[in-house]
């Protein structure tokens, strides 16, 4: 059982370790990339289907270095005045396609064309892109994944609920454990990156869900006006 100062121990030590190592697997990974791609261009079709293995396999662990890097990344540096909507609404653009791909409806409202608070517009989009993928990997079928925002007091309210399996109430605990994942291609890294941008924005996130009806992440952030 961990608790919250354990996990963030955690994700300290996590960063720190990819802070040192990323480097050092990037490089030979971009290297082999390359030498692949070229003993690609004179293969027998029998041969093929190994490299679609080692292609799938060299995405996953760059994936997997660019997901650790966020989370080795220092805390914010640039802390700027940033219109959410305006971030929610281009995050729902650059997902459009990928929903689309999976037959899945991504809709976008906004109570507000402004709501204004301080942070690193691309580590904010990182976060909602993280939960769009989330949202369309949960859903089969006629899904439809609504991503909206409004204001309530002082803070801003960021959503993305989906239609999809949901979360078992016994798993919740387990969303911000890095490399907690269900499924056979996930790093399990996603949430833990997404709530640590979160915290450093001074914001926090609700999960509301249940079993085979749906899920809905509520992403809170100081508003300013
Ligand atoms: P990954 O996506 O690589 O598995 P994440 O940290 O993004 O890692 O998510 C961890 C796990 O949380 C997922 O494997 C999945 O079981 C669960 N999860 C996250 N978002 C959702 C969602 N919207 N619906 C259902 N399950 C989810
Ligand atoms: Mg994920």
């Amino acid at each position: 059982y961990m608790d919250r100062a354990d996990q963030q121990d955690t994700l300290k030590v996590v960063g720190q370790l990819a802070a040192g190592i990323a480097h050092e697997i990037r490089n030979p990974m971009t290297s082999l990339k390359g030498f692949v791609q070229l003993l690609e261009a004179d293969l027998r079709d029998s041969q093929k289907m190994y490299f679609e293995v080692i292609h799938s396999e060299l995405n996953r662990l760059e994936k997997t270095m660019t997901e650790f890097l966020m989370l080795a990344k220092p805390k914010n540096s640039l802390l700027q005045k940033i219109n959410m909507t305006k971030v929610l609404e281009e995050t729902v653009h650059i997902m459009q396609p990928q929903a689309l791909l999976h037959g899945i409806e991504l809709c976008f409202t906004a109570s507000d064309h402004e709501n204004w608070t301080f942070g690193d517009a691309n580590r904010l989009k990182q976060v909602f892109i993280n939960l769009i993928k989330n949202a369309i990997e949960a859903t089969t079928g006629r899904g439809r994944i609504e991503i909206s925002i409004h204001q309530k007091t002082k803070e801003l309210i960021a959503s993305v609920r989906d239609n999809g399996c949901g979360i078992p109430k016994e798993k919740l605990d387990k969303l911000n454990e890095p490399f907690y994942t269900t499924k056979e291609n996930g790093t399990g890294l996603g949430l833990p990156v997404s709530m640590k941008i979160i915290e450093e924005h001074r914001g926090s996130v609700e999960v509301i869900t249940r079993e085979n009806e749906g899920t809905q992440f509520n992403i809170s952030l100081p508003l300013i006006s």
